[in-house]
């Protein structure tokens, strides 16, 4: 882990096509489509350094002797990609979970939501599998399985913490999935468009394909406030307009074949705070012009 030297120090100015664009008054959300749009990040004392939302992993706080208290928004993912990934099931239990958001809660302070601790339906998830230096065990469940437990965990996590913010996941395959799941939770007695967000999972390999954005444009339809979870640019683009929030981490990719900012003494920005705010902006800016404002601009 390298600590960037200039953390401390004002940041490198944004493009200037990119602040025009955005309009200086840019703060959480995405002018033109009102999209909260956090910034996936690993570094969790960056919650000190920007007013900009923030999406981090339960597992990067909970690691941490001592938590900073968050200057703007965040959010907290529950990890469950890479949970699953390495050992094919959830080895941290709901309570655990629950204990873990709570000291986030007081410490870091008052987090958006928190993503339950969902079962994602990726192929590669499922059946395991090996893609470049990435190694999945797989669960070697059904979809409709991995549906299942995650609705029971939502439920087991709501009853244990109703006051943890602690958001409801869809998971699915297509579309007839994703409704299927929806009916599972209905049943279950949870309203989901009486929830103030809904995450959308398994979506993020597909966001820039046909099927993914039938998958949001669905959903979308049932009055959902949706989290597009792990979203690129070209998913953005598209269905950005139908998203409530975003989070990304395609600027750490991005950064990552690029050479550093002017002045920036590290290979590249692929952990750097200043990269990922300019990268953010311009992002904002690209979705403003691409899409009609609804019905007031989102103030300037
Ligand atoms: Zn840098």
């Amino acid at each position: 882990m390298t600590q960037p030297s200039h953390l401390g120090r004002a940041h490198p100015k944004p493009h200037p096509h990119a602040l025009a664009r955005a309009g200086r008054r840019e703060l959480s959300t995405a002018p033109a489509t009102g999209m909260r749009f956090y910034l996936t990040t690993h570094k969790r004392h960056w919650v000190r350094l920007t007013d900009k939302p923030l999406f981090l992993k339960s597992e990067h706080f909970v690691n941490a002797v001592k938590l900073d208290q968050a200057q703007g928004p965040y959010a907290v993912d529950s990890g469950g990609f890479s949970e699953l990934q390495r050992k094919g099931r959830w080895t941290r239990t709901p309570r655990q979970y629950v204990d873990d958001l709570r000291r986030i809660w007081e410490c870091v302070g008052p987090y958006d939501w928190a993503a339950q601790q969902d079962w994602m339906c990726e192929d590669l998830i499922i059946h395991g599998g090996t893609v470049g230096t990435q190694h999945f065990v797989g669960t070697h469940l059904s979809v409709a399985e991995h549906q299942q437990r995650t609705v029971a965990n939502f439920l087991e996590l709501r009853s244990l913490a109703p006051e943890l913010r602690i958001i409801p996941v869809l998971q699915g395959r297509d579309v007839p999935d994703y409704e299927r799941c929806l009916e599972l939770y209905e049943k279950a007695g949870v309203d989901l468009r009486r929830e103030p967000t809904v995450e959308l999972g398994s979506v993020c390999r597909l966001q820039s394909t046909r099927k993914g954005a039938d998958i949001v444009a669905a959903m979308a339809t049932h009055g959902l406030k949706l989290h597009g979870f792990g979203f690129k640019t070209l998913g953005l683009e598209k269905v950005g307009h139908l998203l409530a929030s975003a989070d990304s981490a395609a600027w750490s990719y991005h950064a990552r074949r690029r050479p550093p900012i002017a002045g920036h003494t590290h290979k590249n920005c692929a952990n750097c705070l200043p990269y990922a705010l300019n990268w953010r902006t311009r992002v904002l800016g690209t979705l403003a012009v691409s899409h009609q404002p609804p019905q007031d601009g989102g103030g300037a």
